[in-house]
């Protein structure tokens, strides 16, 4: 259609003027009302096999990741960031942030859905399989909101292995959210805990710490110290309470810290600052300080750092699986857009060179939500010595493979859609600021590292459960079969090889699970492009395979 240029600027009438107008086609309209749970393959795979019990919860979280309600909540909760008040109005001491309502929005939203603690609530089968899928729905929703609801998450066996603490469990255990501030013995049936363990001088080694906890009276579990410090990084403020850790006579100790006393007064604690972050930025992330500030020791002096790596355990799970999510709800923009859109007469999906990128995306979503779901599967039978090990050695290797790769895979995703994601009203720009933190906080990227590298410089033979699983899938494998071996020699390598070494068992597990849950050629595709040679380190080299097959497995139809 051609504007009709005769006409002068007085004589056309709007009306004339709009009928006039060339209307573009080819836009891709938001992604709405898609079942983001009943439409993903792997997720109904895992609840279908582990949990089915949890098919319904499932389907109504995965009702409103794509409801364009939730999608304004996450956007606006990211554009109206968190505000600190120190004092009221006449000077009186407060550290109240100010969130926008559709912070308590999402919050209410997640908590409410139990995606912090069906795991511990539900006693039925697979209930951390079931757990897991809200997670990785609800990170397809907002990375800020994932942060309180997973520490809540690892909180509760912490606070019930205690009896004075179980009062706080089960209320953070609620599926109900409260945003008043008052002291949590107060609110009707719900909580929430933040963790404070990071000080200036650094985060990665806790036996740094130089805050100090001191009894008041007798020492021991659950009696009452004060303490005295700083913490550098402190997400979720406003919690009810908090878990810290602090260098008390018999050592680093675990000590739980109300944000007010019964009596309702502050508990001592300065927010100096909010953090201004990358992303993340519904979530305040705080500078504070304690003074005399009452706590309660959990656990034994000098066991703080054992209890708080018993709850990284279940933090790390959650991040594994939160960034298989995060990369989920990239892909699903990306194949939306890719399959709607036309470009040179095709939809972009179909394009030679696009096809291949697409494909890749799809598979590094495979083997991510596989490996953070087999991971979950090991958490549900703890009793179990061989799933013990696995969830041991699995969880931090997940970790770190899920959360290194979740950053290329936001950024290929922009590329994939063009201009239009890298516009502040498409969620793309919020995952890609997202992506990097998952590989920092819980334990950094070499943190993960250092502990599987830790693991097996003590117990060798702990890897053994993963590979008997890998075992039988190799023999139709010759790549995987070599990576076995050369994962065998690897584990009494020099330890600057340990990368190395946990990124060959992420992609030999990935590569296992493929081979046993996916349609074959996602898992022949895999084998050969991360185990095999002639594999460019960008997406989008991937050769002579079935791309559209491929997609399919991802495609939300
Ligand atoms: C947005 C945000 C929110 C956060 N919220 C919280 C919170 O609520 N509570 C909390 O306690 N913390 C929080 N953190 C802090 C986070 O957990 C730490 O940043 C993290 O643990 C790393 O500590 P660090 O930044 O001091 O880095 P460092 O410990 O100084 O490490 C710096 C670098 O050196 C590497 N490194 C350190 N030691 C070794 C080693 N031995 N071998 C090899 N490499 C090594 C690390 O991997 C890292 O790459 C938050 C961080 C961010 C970004």
């Amino acid at each position: 259609m051609t504007l009709t240029t005769s006409a002068t600027h007085a004589e056309v009438r709007p009306d004339d003027f709009t009928r006039q107008r060339p209307v573009p086609e080819n836009l891709v309209p938001d992604l709405n009302d898609v079942n983001a749970f009943d439409r993903d393959k792997i997720a109904t795979a895992v609840i279908a096999r582990y949990a089915p019990w949890a098919r319904e919860r499932a389907s109504t979280l995965g009702s409103r990741v794509w409801d364009p309600k939730v999608l304004k909540a996450a956007r606006d909760a990211q554009r109206h960031t968190p505000e600190l008040r120190t004092l009221d109005r006449v000077g009186n001491e407060i550290y109240d942030v100010d969130f926008h309502p559709a912070y308590h929005e999402l919050m209410g939203l997640g908590f409410g859905s139990g995606v912090h603690s069906l795991a511990w609530t539900a006693d039925q089968p697979g209930a951390h399989s079931a757990r897991a899928v809200l997670s990785y729905l609800w990170n397809q929703v907002d990375g800020s909101t994932a942060c309180p609801l997973g520490m809540a998450y690892a909180s509760i066996p912490v606070l019930r292995s205690q009896p004075e603490f179980a009062p706080f469990a089960e209320a953070i255990a609620a599926e109900a959210y409260d945003p008043a501030d008052v002291p949590i013995g107060q609110k009707k049936s719900s909580g929430t805990i933040g963790y404070f363990m990071t000080e200036k001088q650094g985060g990665s080694d806790l036996r740094a710490n130089v805050t100090v906890a001191r009894p008041v009276g007798k020492r021991g579990p659950g009696e009452t110290y004060l303490v005295n410090g700083h913490k550098w990084f402190a997400s979720v403020p406003m919690s009810d309470v908090y878990l810290t850790v602090a260098q008390t006579e018999g050592g680093v100790s675990c000590l739980l810290i109300p944000r007010r006393l019964p009596d309702g007064r502050l508990n001592n604690i300065k927010i100096n600052r909010l953090k201004d972050k990358l992303g993340n930025k519904a979530n305040a992330s705080s500078e504070i300080e304690y003074h005399d500030t009452v706590a309660y020791l959990v656990g034994e002096e000098g066991k703080g750092i054992r209890t708080i790596l018993s709850s990284a355990e279940h933090t790390r799970l959650d991040f594994a699986v939160g960034s298989a999510g995060l990369m989920r709800a990239a892909l699903s923009q990306a194949l939306h857009y890719n399959d709607y859109r036309t470009a040179f007469g095709a939809p972009l999906s179909h394009l030679p060179i696009q096809a291949p990128v697409l494909a890749d995306l799809a598979l590094e979503w495979a083997g991510a939500a596989h490996l953070g779901f087999r991971v979950a599967h090991a958490e549900d039978h703890q009793g179990d010595v061989s799933e013990a090990l696995v969830s041991r050695l699995l969880t931090p290797v997940a970790k770190f493979w899920n959360c290194r790769r979740v950053s290329g895979v936001t950024e290929e995703v922009i590329q994939s859609i063009g201009g239009n994601a890298y516009i502040e009203e498409h969620p793309c720009p919020r995952y890609y600021r997202e992506a990097p933190l998952n590989a920092i906080w819980e334990g950094t990227s070499n943190m993960m590292v250092m502990d599987v590298g830790r693991v097996l410089a003590r117990q060798p033979k702990a890897i053994e459960p993963v590979l008997d699983e890998i075992r039988p899938v190799a023999g139709e494998h010759p790549l995987l079969a070599a990576a076995l071996t050369e994962i065998d020699e690897l584990i009494t390598a020099p330890e600057d090889t340990t990368r190395y070494l946990v990124t060959k068992i992420a992609l030999a597990v990935q590569a296992s699970l493929l081979v046993q849950r996916a349609p074959t050629v996602v898992a022949d595709a895999f084998i050969a492009s991360r185990l095999g040679a002639g594999w460019g380190p960008g997406y989008g080299t991937l050769r002579g395979v079935d791309y559209q097959a491929i997609i399919d497995y991802a495609r939300l139809d």
